[in-house]
């Protein structure tokens, strides 16, 4: 066993998030395991842009209250506890509410080449579609 050094908190890209957020690199392990894990804090109102992940990603929400939404689909209101799968190559966002914190790991693999977890990044989530969807909680 290892205990491994503790990363530095960074904060997220701009071109991935709105508003504050803050991420940790956890665990990032190579061949043959690939694991990718990422503590990311979000404050009111802050979310990632929409994108999607080739190999999929597990959310695992450790703190206060959040939305994650599918490209046409329905918002997942989530809080502490909850766990959301969400399938590869599916477009999707997560953030906080607009009223509360939102703290989540997310768990992925890494497919060897590009960004980590084979990620594509789209657009922005407009105040509109994130207030739709996360406001007033
Ligand atoms: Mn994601």
């Amino acid at each position: 066993m290892e205990l491994m050094p503790q990363s530095r908190t960074t904060p997220g890209p701009p071109a991935w998030f709105l508003g504050q957020v803050w991420s940790d690199s956890m665990v990032q392990t190579d061949d043959p395991t690939r694991l990718r894990v990422q503590n990311v804090r979000f404050s009111p109102g802050a979310r990632t842009a929409w994108h999607s992940h080739s190999v999929g990603q597990t959310l695992l929400i450790t703190e206060g209250r959040g939305v994650v939404q599918s490209r046409g689909g329905g918002a997942l209101r989530v809080r502490i506890g909850d766990v959301v799968y969400i399938e590869p190559g599916e477009w999707h966002w997560h953030g906080a509410t607009d009223r509360h914190f939102m703290a989540h790991l997310a768990l992925m693999e890494g497919t060897g080449q590009g960004a980590p977890g084979g990620s594509e990044l789209g657009e922005q989530v407009t105040d509109d579609e994130y207030l739709t969807s996360a406001g007033g909680d």
